[in-house]
């Protein structure tokens, strides 16, 4: 018998049928014996709905009474899962987070969790009751609810299972696994039967959406295992139909790549005729990480004169506005002659341990994007990552091409 929390996704929760048959696996892994957890997200759709209302009666609206409007698409769910696995003969219950409490700080729409007290949780599901937790919503200290940013209902789910000390959190969404890169953009993807937390880690924060990358990090630091499973498939999680998301290495070692990810919302910022002399670098990304935009890649292009040079960076589309605001305000000591931002690139990212022990890497990725005549804008790298920076319109051509050239394609 185990401990396991199940958490089911907008579409798994998309409609009334939706939910039923979520609540036909929540019994299943109850008749096998398990003691189970639920958490759930909004009903397909709603969230963006509610932060819609919120758009529109303001697009400067108070965060706080954001959080209060975006949180309620969880409750709803929550509280027809309660009812639909009390429909099918079980002890059920919905949880707010207020009322587990899972406690958050106060930084609304993006809020970290500071703790989760499951003493009277635990105490019904011990009991044979399954909770059913809405996903997504903390409450902070001085009793505001907060929400923990978009997909954060993998994250409640994750930091449930490790405060319940669970064997282990099943996602259940609309895709039967973690797939070599998005099945939605090539047919081809191959689903990973074991991925590292690591690698899990990279491909999440490099815009495969299948984990809020939170809910890696966090399971990652307390080895919480996760598998990735379809909603829409006969197996329930106990059989392991899924993608397991554990400690240590893929069975996919042999492989140089594991998966490929994109993500779309980049812009590219170049500051042209900078200054080239020391403390430049310093005076144009300090301000820009006390604003709290991110910097990803970094260009520094070759001075051609040896006074000025070209300086090209990329953050995230939504922040073009306060960057140009903020290199404008530092204007007098930065020195530069203009600055150009445009969205329209997005980053690709090759994922994989076997980078580590492998060379030739970079080389395969450079040579496919030259066959298709893809111009490579900016290049990053670490231990287990090759990202580059391409034109938006190349995404699907440029994944395919490398997914075929490693040999990640179905077989
Ligand atoms: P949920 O609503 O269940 O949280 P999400 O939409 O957040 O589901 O995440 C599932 C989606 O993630 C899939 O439909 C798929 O298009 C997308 N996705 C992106 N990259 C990958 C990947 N490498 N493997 C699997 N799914 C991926
Ligand atoms: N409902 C929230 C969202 O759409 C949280 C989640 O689904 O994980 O972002
Ligand atoms: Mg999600």
């Amino acid at each position: 018998m185990s401990l396991l929390v199940l958490k089911f996704g907008g579409t798994s929760v998309g409609d009334v049928e939706r939910i039923k048959n979520a609540a036909a696996k929540v019994e299943a892994e109850v008749r096998k014996g398990h003691k189970v957890a639920v958490v759930v997200s909004a009903m397909a759709g709603v969230t963006d709905q509610l932060i819609g209302y919120c758009r529109a009666i303001s697009p400067h609206h108070d965060p706080r009474e954001h959080d209060a409007v975006a949180s309620t698409g969880e409750q709803v769910t929550a509280g027809l899962m309660a009812m639909a696995l009390q429909q099918r003969g079980l002890n059920a219950r919905s949880w707010q987070g207020w009322q587990v409490p899972l406690r958050t700080d106060s930084s609304y729409s993006k809020a970290r969790i500071v703790d989760i007290n499951v003493v009277a949780f635990r105490k019904r599901i011990e009991d044979g009751e399954v909770g059913v937790m809405a996903g997504f919503q903390g409450i902070a200290n001085d009793g505001s609810i907060t929400t923990l940013g978009r997909g954060g209902s993998d994250t409640s789910a994750v930091a449930l299972a490790i405060a319940l000390k669970a064997d282990r959190c099943d996602i259940y969404t609309d895709v039967d696994g973690v797939y070599t890169t998005d099945p939605r953009i090539d047919n081809k993807a191959s689903k990973i039967p074991h991925i590292s937390y690591e690698e899990m880690l990279e491909m999440a924060s490099r815009g495969a959406k299948v984990l809020q990358t939170r809910s890696v990090e966090m399971a990652m630091r307390y080895h919480m295992p996760i598998q990735v499973l379809s909603t829409f498939a006969n197996a329930v999680g106990s059989e392991l139909p899924g993608t397991l998301v554990t400690d240590g290495d893929t069975t996919m070692e042999e492989n140089l790549v594991t998966g490929i990810a994109y993500t779309r919302d980049q812009a590219r910022v170049t500051l042209a005729k900078v200054a080239d002399q020391p403390g430049v670098a310093a005076a144009i990304f300090g301000p820009l990480a006390r604003a709290g935009i991110n910097v990803d890649m970094i260009v520094q292009t070759a001075s051609d004169d040896g006074k000025t040079t070209d300086i090209t960076f990329t953050i995230s589309k939504n922040d073009i506005d306060r960057t140009k605001q903020t290199l404008e305000g530092e204007r007098a000591r930065i020195k530069y002659d203009h600055v150009t931002a445009s969205g329209g690139v997005v980053k690709i990212s090759l994922i994989g341990g076997g980078m580590r022990s492998h060379t030739g890497v970079a080389a395969t990725m450079f040579e496919t994007l030259a066959e298709k005549k893809i111009n490579i804008q900016a290049i990053e790298t670490s231990e287990i990552v090759l990202g580059v920076l391409i034109a938006e319109e190349y995404t699907e051509l440029a994944l395919r091409a490398l997914h075929t050239a490693y040999g990640l394609d179905a077989k």
